[in-house]
């Protein structure tokens, strides 16, 4: 399937006008907005922040040969 390279959405053939990209793009919203409504996901209010380790241990035992 193409892509038309203006709005980005797929399309047979891309959109020649600004305005046909507003509205395969408002077709496009209204059906996100339905598959949206139709899964109902649970969306949790605070999301698992994402642990990050920060400070990682420095390496003991330096293995540098000094004559
Ligand atoms: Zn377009």
């Amino acid at each position: 399937m193409r892509v038309c390279p203006f709005c980005g959405l797929a399309t047979e053939s891309p959109h020649e006008t600004q305005e046909a990209c507003i509205e395969a793009l408002q077709v496009e919203i209204s059906r996100v907005r339905e598959i949206v409504a139709r899964l109902k996901e649970p969306e949790e209010p605070s999301g698992r922040p994402a642990l990050r380790i920060s400070g990682i241990p420095p390496t003991s035992g330096r293995e540098t040969d000094i004559d």
